[in-house]
């Protein structure tokens, strides 16, 4: 293998960086050519690649987002597009490719080899922390960082003023964030996308006498709908006697400085995905599993994301909020 092509595809995540610049770094280690293409697949569909070089990854490794900007690419989905994709591979001679993203870029990786296309390496990343076959993706940390920052300012004027606040944080399809906020900002009550609560039921628990409060923090999860504790709220009003004020976190935990941990496991998850293509390694992604680095298969169909296991944080969450 002469030449390998990397790009960022899907949601962006901080330490996206780290990884980015680990990939360029070993690469010429081993006198690779690292080439790159910006805005995800679009850039691939586009032909727009260019050459990246150490010193073009000097000083990022401190910045959130992506270097090579994210996108999601229709043209992706078709065939053709893909086919076009192929033949332009072939020509330039790039034999390894390295996606940084969420499943969804895996998948589209493992068609493209599929069809003819370079072998490829996916690197996880995702504030979600959802994708099968790996305890963490890049940018978990720094996003719950972020959203506990957010909590514990919360908490202030929650404290001061007498209220009650509903704060929705990220997670789609899994409530890894909202757990982890809500244990480490002691918040009361935690809704998840996989062991939701009815509002009615929440209301009751906040009703009932032993657990009332003069303050307090509802930690939700954004689910299938960003700006449900809008709703929530609504009916919390009509249910219980209380005074609500929502905080939707949205696109900020997305954002900011990727933490020790992020920059670390992006450093080495980088590393490890060009190693893995020089051994000949292909249609797997780089993972922590048992807490140890490692290389999984891409994600299948049969089982497209992690959640949430058991209750066993949501219950600790129970308990400490007693
Ligand atoms: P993520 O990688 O964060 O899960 P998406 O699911 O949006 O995000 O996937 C990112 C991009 O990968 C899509 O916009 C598209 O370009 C490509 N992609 C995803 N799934 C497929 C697929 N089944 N076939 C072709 N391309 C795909």
């Amino acid at each position: 293998m002469k030449k390998i092509l990397l790009l960022t595809s899907g949601g962006d995540a901080p330490g996206m960086n780290a990884a980015i610049r680990a990939i360029v770094r070993t690469g010429y280690y081993h006198d690779l050519e690292v080439f790159a293409c910006h805005n995800g697949y679009q850039g691939l569909v586009d032909q727009d690649i260019f050459q990246i070089r150490r010193e073009n990854v000097a000083g990022i490794i401190q910045h959130g987002g992506t270097l090579l900007k994210s996108s999601r690419c229709q043209a992706f989905y078709k065939k053709d597009v893909r086919d076009k994709c192929c033949r332009f591979l072939k020509k330039k001679g790039i034999e390894g490719l390295v996606i940084i993203g969420g499943d969804g870029s895996f998948r589209a990786a493992a068609i493209l080899e599929s069809e003819g296309g370079s072998k490829s390496i996916g690197i996880p990343a995702t504030i979600d922390n959802d994708i099968v076959g790996t305890e963490y993706a890049i940018g978990f940390d720094t996003a719950r960082n972020t959203a506990l920052q957010a909590i514990d300012k919360i908490r202030d004027t929650a404290y001061s003023s007498n209220r009650y606040f509903v704060v929705e944080v990220m997670g789609r399809r899994a409530g890894f964030l909202a757990v982890d906020v809500a244990i480490a900002g002691g918040a009361e009550y935690i809704l998840t996308p996989e062991f939701p609560i009815s509002v009615g039921k929440l209301a009751k628990q906040i009703n009932a006498p032993r657990r009332q409060k003069q303050s307090l923090i509802i930690v939700v999860a954004e689910a299938d709908k960003p700006g449900r504790s809008m709703d929530i709220v609504k009916r919390l009003r009509k249910l219980t006697p209380f005074e609500y004020r929502v905080c939707v976190l949205g696109h900020i935990q997305r954002g900011g400085s990727p933490t020790v941990m992020d920059r670390e496991i992006g450093s080495r998850m980088g590393h490890l995905a060009v190693e893995a293509l020089l051994e000949g390694k292909t249609n797997a992604i780089t993972a922590i599993q048992d807490s140890h680095l490692t290389l999984a298969p891409f994600p299948g169909h049969e089982s497209p994301y992690r959640q949430l296991e058991n209750q066993d944080l949501l219950k600790l969450g129970e308990v400490l909020a007693t």
